[in-house]
């Protein structure tokens, strides 16, 4: 199968375009048309002479996934629905507030965690997405935003990121790089669930960026209930691996609580949340469960809600209420499972 032009590191297409005896300069010609005009369509590449374009036509593919359906939400949020080379389906949400643009992108079609509350965990995993099928998530983004600015982006769609760890991280390498799209670090926010020994490979790299753990429960026995992904990487362990992360990365982690009424919003839960991130750099972003046709599981009302900030508040940490956005479109968090009514 032949390799797609995005899926090329700047650096992959400098080593490439070597092979074929062209100039250095043609790398950054190539990586303009991509990263600074959303092109690749290699016909549209004028600058660069006929038979260079008849040689990357041979040996390269340049697909642009499709977007199928569009919907938008009352609050301004849209939801892209896209088809892949192979007919699979993914999500992208963009999310516009205040002055900022945030681009919600999958990392997987399906995914295999099965989280409780969460209707992509409900559809098992399909396949890993590629590094050009993340990268195109932003390119179409930047497309459709033209002259407004793209200016985060949060691998919190479709997917576990870190169970596709070296498609995704090559993707953020590229989106960081000068010739890339060059992406500042802290507007770059991965979420995981915890898979302990890819946080610890991510702390090893080097790679800088914004770290999200949906976790939901600080008690590990009601964790695991809904996040059976718990199991094997349990509460303990995730500390010590999220306290070696903190000290190599230089942006606080953010902890993402989904709040299900009768369930994790108790005075005992919120002590053994206070407890948990006691001493992690970090932030709290509580999330009321949004509802999801056929689960039993439900959402808490505002008193109650009120009442475990209130029990959260001692613990002296950034705490953020974060009310969802698209829900009308089933576009908030959990909700994303590629269909369309
Ligand atoms: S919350 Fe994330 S990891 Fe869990 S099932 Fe949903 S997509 Fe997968």
């Amino acid at each position: 199968m032949k390799q797609h032009l995005l899926d090329f590191h700047p650096l992959e297409l400098e080593q490439y375009l070597t092979t074929l005896g062209e100039k250095n300069y043609r790398v950054k010609q190539i990586t303009n048309w991509i990263f600074r005009n959303y092109s690749i369509d290699i016909d549209q590449m004028t600058t660069l002479p006929r038979s260079l374009r008849e040689k990357l036509t041979d040996d390269l593919t340049f697909f642009m996934p499709e977007i199928i359906k569009e919907q938008l939400s009352r609050d301004g949020t849209r939801k892209f629905l896209l088809r892949l080379y192979d007919n699979a389906q993914i999500e992208m949400v963009l999310i516009p507030y205040k002055e900022k643009n945030t681009l919600c992108v999958s990392s997987q079609v399906g995914c295999s965690r099965e989280c409780q509350f969460c209707a992509t965990g409900s559809l098992g995993l399909v396949r890993n997405l590629e590094t050009y099928e993340i990268l195109v998530q932003i390119l179409l983004a930047k497309r459709i935003l033209n002259d407004k600015k793209l200016t985060n982006i949060v691998f919190m769609g479709m997917g576990e990121p870190l169970d596709n760890y070296d498609n995704l991280i090559k993707a953020v390498t590229i989106l960081q790089h000068d010739l890339g799209f060059k992406f500042s670090p802290r507007r770059i926010t991965l979420s995981t669930v915890g898979i302990i020994p890819k946080i610890d490979k991510l702390s090893e790299s080097g790679l800088k960026l914004k770290l999200a753990v949906s976790l939901n429960s600080a008690i590990q026995e009601k964790r695991e209930i809904i996040m059976p992904v718990a199991v094997k990487y349990p509460l303990k362990e995730l500390k010590k691996s999220l306290l070696n992360f903190s000290k190599k990365n230089p942006y606080r982690i953010t902890f993402e609580y989904v709040m299900i009424k009768d369930f994790n919003i108790s005075r005992e839960d919120a002590l053994a949340l206070r407890k948990f991130i006691g001493d992690i750099s970090a932030k709290v972003n509580l999330i009321k469960w949004n509802q999801i046709e056929g689960y039993s599981i439900e959402s808490p009302d505002e008193k109650e809600i009120d009442n475990f900030i209130n029990l959260l508040l001692p613990a002296s940490k950034a705490i953020t209420f974060r009310k969802s956005r698209g829900t009308d479109i089933k576009a908030a968090c959990g909700q994303l499972a590629a269909e369309y009514v």
